[in-house]
This record gives C-alpha cells, sequence and structure tokens, in this order.
C-alpha cells in the first residue's frame, strides 16, 4: 500500500547538463590559476594572507580575490551549487570538514533508502505465500545485518569517490578543513592538523546543512544514539525506542520492525507525522500498529535515561512512562542548523529562530557576498531543495543576465516519507487549505481502497504478523 495524497518526484530538478568542451575549458581554468597546476587538496594549501579577526563587515581590496565563489559545505546544496558556477567559468571552491556528499549521501537519504529496502524485503518475505510462493520450513529465512551494512558503507564509500571525482572533472578546488567566515568575503580553512589557510571569495555560499538534536535529560547524550548512530549500528537491536515524530524517527522505527527489532515509538504529543495531512497520519498510524509498532503517546518527551545492572536502558518519560530492557534508544526529536563553527557574527550574517540562517528567497543573507542555502536556512529541509536553492544561485551569480531573477520557490515541494507503507505528498494540508481559503471554499475528495498487491486472499491474518 502506499498512501498519495498527490503526484510525487523526490529528485525532481532539472539541470542543463555543461557539455564537456566546458568541463575541459573550466577545468584547464582552474589548473591555470592554482600553484603549480594542482587542485587543492589537504597538505597543499596555499597561505593567502593572515586571518582577520573581529566583528562586522570587512571587505578586502577589491578584485583579485582568491575566488569568485567560496563554498562552504560540500553536501547537496554546495556541490550542485559549486559545480553550476564552474560550469559558468567561475573559480570556484569548496571546502568540507568531513565526507564528501554531505548529509543525504553519508547519514542520511542514501543509507536509509538502502534500509528501507531492506526493510521491504524483509516484508516481502512475509507476503511471499499468497503469491504461491513457499520455502521448505518457515523459519529457513534468515537476515544478516552485518552483510548488509558492509555493502551499505562500501557503496557509500564508492559514491564519496563519485563525488570527488565530480568535483574535480568540474574544475572545482576541493578544500578539506573547517571553514569560517572572517569577513563578508574571507574564509579561514582549518585542517585536522590545525594549520589556518585564508581565502578570499568574491561571493561566499553557506551550505553547512544540520546536525540531530539530543534534547537535555538526564543520561540522554550519553545513552542514545541520534540517526547518524543509527547507521553505525553493528547489530540489529532486539528492542529499540525511537523517539520523536517527524519523519525520519517513523521512517527508522519502520525499519527496525519490519527487520525484526521490538519497536517502540515514543511521540511527546498524539501522534507522529503531526504536520501532515490528517488523512495520512491517522492512516500511518493504524497501519505502524498493525505492523507492530508500540506507540507511547502524550508523553511529553524523555525525563532521563539510565543502565540497568545487564546494558540494557530504562527509559522514564515526562508522563510517568517507563520503557525498559531496551538494547537501543535512538533519538529522531528534529535537527539543528549546523553553524557554531562558522563565525557568522564577523560577517554580520543573521540567523532567526532556531539559529538558521536568515536569507530571502534569492538565498541572500543579511551580509552582502554572502549566501546560504539547504537545511542550514531551514526552510524545507530535502535534498532536491537543497540542490534547486544551490544551482539557481549560481545561475544567477555567474550565468548571465538570463539568470538575473534566478530563485527558489518553496511552495508546491513534493515529498516522500519512506515510512511502512511510504507517503507521497504535495501542497497545502487539508487543514492549511481551510485556514487559507475557508471552509466553504474548499472540497475535498477521498478514496480509500484496497491495493491490488493485497486484492487476493487472507491479508488481515498476515498483516498482523509481518515480522521475520
Ligand atoms: C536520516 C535522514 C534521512 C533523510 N532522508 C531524506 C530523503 O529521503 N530525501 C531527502 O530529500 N532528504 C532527506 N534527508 C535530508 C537531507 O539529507 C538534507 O536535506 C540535505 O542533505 C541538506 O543538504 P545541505 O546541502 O543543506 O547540507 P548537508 O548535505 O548536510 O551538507 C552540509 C555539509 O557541510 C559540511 N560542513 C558543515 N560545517 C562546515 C564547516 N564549518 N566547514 C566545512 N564544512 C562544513 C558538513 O560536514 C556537510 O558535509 C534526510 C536526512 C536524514 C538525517
Amino acid at each position: 500500500m502506499m498512501l498519495v495524497a498527490a503526484t510525487i518526484s523526490r529528485h525532481s530538478v532539472a539541470r542543463a547538463k555543461p557539455t564537456t568542451g566546458e568541463y575541459v575549458q573550466s577545468f584547464a581554468r582552474l589548473l591555470q590559476r592554482t600553484a603549480g597546476g594542482q587542485s587543492f587538496r589537504q597538505g597543499s594549501l596555499r597561505l593567502i594572507r593572515p586571518m582577520t579577526t573581529g566583528t562586522g563587515t570587512q571587505t578586502p581590496p577589491p578584485e583579485n580575490f582568491d575566488f569568485d565563489y567560496f563554498v562552504i559545505g560540500a553536501g547537496s546544496g554546495g556541490i550542485a551549487s559549486a559545480r553550476r558556477a564552474a560550469t559558468y567559468g567561475a573559480k570556484v571552491a569548496v571546502a568540507e570538514q568531513a565526507r564528501l556528499g554531505g548529509t543525504c549521501v553519508n547519514v542520511g537519504c542514501v543509507p536509509k533508502k538502502v534500509m528501507w529496502n531492506a526493510a521491504s524485503i524483509a516484508e516481502t518475505l512475509h507476503d511471499m505465500k499468497h503469491y504461491g510462493f513457499s520455502t521448505s520450513s518457515n523459519n529457513d529465512v534468515s537476515f544478516d545485518w552485518t552483510f548488509i551494512k558492509e555493502n551499505r558503507d562500501k557503496y557509500i564509500a564508492r559514491l564519496n569517490s563519485i563525488y570527488e571525482r565530480n568535483i574535480e572533472n568540474s574544475g572545482v578546488a576541493k578544500l578539506i578543513g573547517q571553514a569560517s567566515l572572517a569577513g563578508n568575503q574571507t574564509v579561514q580553512l582549518v585542517d585536522q592538523d590545525g594549520n589556518s589557510e585564508t581565502y578570499t571569495a568574491k561571493h561566499i555560499l553557506i551550505a553547512t546543512g544540520g546536525v540531530p538534536v539530543f534534547p537535555p535529560g538526564e543520561g540522554i547524550q550519553e545513552h542514545c544514539i541520534s540517526s547518524d548512530g543509527f547507521f553505525e549500528l553493528e547489530d540489529l537491536p532486539r528492542k529499540a525506542a525511537v523517539v520523536g515524530a517527524g519523519y525520519i524517527a517513523v521512517e527508522l522505527a519502520g525499519v527496525l520492525n519490519a527487520l525484526g527489532t521490538e519497536t517502540k515509538l515514543v511521540v511527546r504529543k498524539e501522534g507522529a507525522i503531526r504536520s501532515f495531512d490528517d488523512l495520512l497520519k491517522t492512516t500511518l498510524d493504524e497501519e505502524m500498529q498493525r505492523a507492530g509498532i508500540e506507540i507511547y503517546r502524550n508523553t511529553n518527551g524523555v525525563e532521563k535515561v539510565d543502565v540497568n545492572a545487564d546494558g540494557t536502558k530504562k527509559l522514564t518519560l515526562k508522563n510517568g512512562e517507563i520503557v525498559d530492557d531496551l538494547d537501543t534508544v535512538l533519538m529522531a526529536p528534529g535537527r539543528k542548523p549546523n553553524v557554531a563553527s562558522l563565525q557568522l557574527q564577523s560577517a554580520g550574517v543573521q540567523q532567526k529562530s532556531g539559529g538558521y540562517i536568515k536569507a530571502n528567497e534569492y538565498s541572500e543573507t543579511s551580509a552582502e557576498g554572502v549566501y546560504a542555502v539547504g537545511d542550514v536556512v531551514g526552510e524545507v529541509e530535502l535534498t532536491p531543495t537543497a540542490i534547486a536553492a544551490g544551482r539557481r544561485l549560481a545561475d544567477r551569480l555567474f550565468g548571465g543576465p538570463q539568470y538575473a531573477g534566478a530563485k527558489i520557490n518553496y511552495e508546491l515541494v513534493p515529498t516522500v516519507v519512506f515510512s511502512h507503507p511510504p507517503i507521497g505528498t504535495i501542497g497545502l494540508t487539508e487543514e492549511e487549505a481551510v485556514a487559507k481559503y475557508g471552509q466553504d471554499n474548499i472540497k475535498v475528495y477521498r478514496s480509500r481502497f484496497v491495493n491490488l498487491y493485497y486484492g487476493h486472499g487472507k491479508w488481515n491474518q498476515t498483516t498482523n504478523q509481518r515480522r521475520p
């Protein structure tokens, strides 16, 4: 079954691909500009000028910038913007402090989807008898978490290399280290060994994404994992609690449950995915319970986490309920912008509620020449929107007059929740539509039906037992 509120497409952002000739030209330009024809890597950084400190907007002498465009963060938005800018002949650098590809590739969409596929296969195995398949005995299908984890990690390492090659082939200089602002046209980069370099750029893009949040509370930080930690788990937990009501919590709880973990979902209020259409959230709620996920509601959050003598964890919720004997407690209550190391005040970049960077529809921040896209601006925190915003910005800055008005539009962004069943949705929820246009001006068309997949046989019994 799939819950659909409208047509969906996650990766629907089109772009004009540069020709091979354009790639070659822009790479050749880069080689001419970099010392000795080397691309910028850790250990081969040039010290351009000493670090500037202080507050407020600082402008280095005009022109003679080291780069036309300096991108901080080689994730979805940063790489897309850097590569697009390079196709126009701009001299571009991208700085990354961790693995290339950012959240989506390393600890987000990609490994999550691999695990969702594994979970879907587990469900299909349970359904197979309805399609005439049988095995010699009911217990001879086993699941090897280590196998899928190792292969998933290898796949991601391969993607990291592909991103590296793509960056090089685009003629973008890759700089490894933690970047911060030292003015609105100056970036300081500190590498792993603490060596510091300073670069000037006509335009600076902040695309530093977000990080998982751990709520306050005794033992939470010490004894729980985040979604990042989920992808480091070496074994399938026997019993786990997932704390959170957003799409990440729902998705990871669904994966664990389908693969055989006894799964508890702990939400602060009545249910999960509260910002979604009522039809979607109530149907998903029913389906999660039918699949065996136990939902702890109106808990007000987690009070504390203790470790029992046998090493299992005990969760005390703020409404007094206890969830005990847990191997794993996965905290997924939300994410926050990754801005802590950026020294935003050095360039006069203002933040808004939640610490997100304030940026207008043209991705301009309050500091002239400093832009921000992706999760760090807290609009629609998805990979395609980060990519679209990054590319539109590069088009506008470097693509010539025909792109003078290029900007991102956050309305009508289609989205998928990889829950079990998955959800596809776009546009206003019914509640939002009523609030915007008035009840009398809204017509709601609703259809509920059994997917053809479940059309035959005695499915009700089976859906209650969809566990390996
Ligand atoms: C579990 C999970 C599942 C998800 N699933 C989906 C999905 O199915 N579909 C979808 O569209 N989205 C999904 N997302 C969201 C998606 O991953 C993000 O929206 C997207 O990665 C945001 O891109 P970005 O460019 O803003 O930041 P990121 O991709 O996070 O990249 C930011 C980069 O900046 C680097 N950085 C940060 N600070 C510095 C610094 N000071 N100096 C140098 N480098 C720095 C970081 O190391 C990182 O590599 C998921 C997220 C999570 C956590």
